[in-house]
């Protein structure tokens, strides 16, 4: 393959390729850019600070209302107990993301990460989605810079990619229509990326969109991209249909196959080609799967997962422990290793 992938060659690739020889391809392209086949890792933990969001996403398992019984907003107690359980084990960051609580302005957050980067200084954070950010700016009555710049004051490390869906409004109107459309979300990033923050991105398949927009997907991250340069990784992962009401409006969705998930992985690999890191999604996929993203252009596990609880509430259970990371790794005849957010190397397994 010479030169940068076009949208045709890619909706090509996609529809028509040998899954094995895509695979070798991404694998060949991985290698590149990871010569000395090292695999990451990240020890850290989610916390859902809060399961009360107003956007009502239909993808959705894990929000509620707030007069909902089980509705909660974390105590900041509560989340520095959390905090101290990841310390214990050698974590260094907090995957922060929640619904769109309506109740929650820019002070709450301030204060927030305020409190933790007081009391937990060696923790990163890591947190806080384009969906969460665009609503704080909303309510606060402020822009997305400001909003960005206020919370990086006072701790804020990092945003996850996490909102990104598919970046279609065709799609997103289908199965979020009050969620932040593609321009917001990008601009999101872009402000994020222009004040020194970095991000990552992310794709989560398998519900009403086209090949064609996917592939226009990953177009808006490498435009992105060569623009600003700001994201760490990219990470996707299949739509997980229980309990949703996606799964009801459209019964003729089915789950995602692994075939699909490998070819998708490795086509990101060769389109975004200017991305260093690929996370595998084990989470969603499960041990095996996840190990095998490794050969299809992943060089990435992503996190222990301490704690997961979104795409658990739509029937995704996986779990595995750093001990059964490193096992994975080698038995692939990749060297694993510990990383921090930045994707600097903390430790080394070989
Ligand atoms: S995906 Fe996020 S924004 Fe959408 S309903 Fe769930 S918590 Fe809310």
């Amino acid at each position: 393959m010479k030169g940068r992938l076009n949208k045709k060659e890619a909706l090509n690739l996609l529809q028509n390729a040998n899954l094995y020889e895509l695979g070798e391809m991404a694998y060949e392209k991985k290698l590149q850019m990871h010569p000395e086949k090292i695999t990451t890792f990240v020890v850290d933990r989610n916390i859902n600070y809060t399961n009360v969001c107003c956007i009502d996403c239909d993808f959705c398992a894990f929000y509620r209302h707030g007069k909902d019984k089980d509705a909660y907003t974390l105590p900041f107690e509560s989340i520095g107990k959390k905090i101290e359980e990841l310390e214990a084990i050698g974590g260094t960051q907090i995957l922060f993301q929640g619904g769109v609580n309506p109740k929650l302005k820019i002070e709450w957050y301030e204060e927030l990460l305020s409190w933790i980067s007081h009391n937990y200084p060696k923790i990163t954070i890591h947190g806080f989605s384009a969906v969460e950010i665009a609503y704080i700016a909303k309510i606060s009555k402020l822009s997305l810079k400001e909003v960005l710049q206020r919370l990086q004051a006072k701790g804020l490390f990092s945003i996850p990619g996490a909102g990104a869906e598919i970046l279609s409004d065709r799609v997103r109107d289908e199965i979020a229509p009050n969620k932040c459309d593609t321009k917001t979300w990008l601009e999101v990033h872009r402000e994020a990326h222009k004040i020194g923050m970095k991000s990552t991105a992310t794709m989560m398949f398998g519900t009403v969109e086209n090949d064609e927009e996917i592939i226009d997907h990953f177009d808006h991250l490498r435009n992105l991209q060569d623009e600003t340069g700001g994201f760490r990784a990219f990470i996707l992962w299949s739509f997980q249909s229980a309990n949703t009401k996606l799964k009801i409006k459209h019964p003729e969705i089915k789950k995602q196959s692994s075939n699909r998930y490998l070819r998708l992985l490795a086509l990101a690999r060769l389109y975004l080609d200017n991305f260093k890191n690929l996370q595998s999604s084990w989470v969603t996929q499960g041990s095996l799967i996840g190990q095998l993203a490794l050969k299809f252009g992943a060089n990435d596990l992503g996190s222990t997962m301490m704690e997961e609880n979104v795409v658990s509430a739509a029937g995704a259970s996986y779990k595995m422990n750093q001990d059964e990371m490193i096992r994975l790794i080698l038995s692939l005849g990749e060297r694993p290793a510990k990383r921090n957010t930045a994707y600097e190397i903390l430790e080394k397994f070989y």
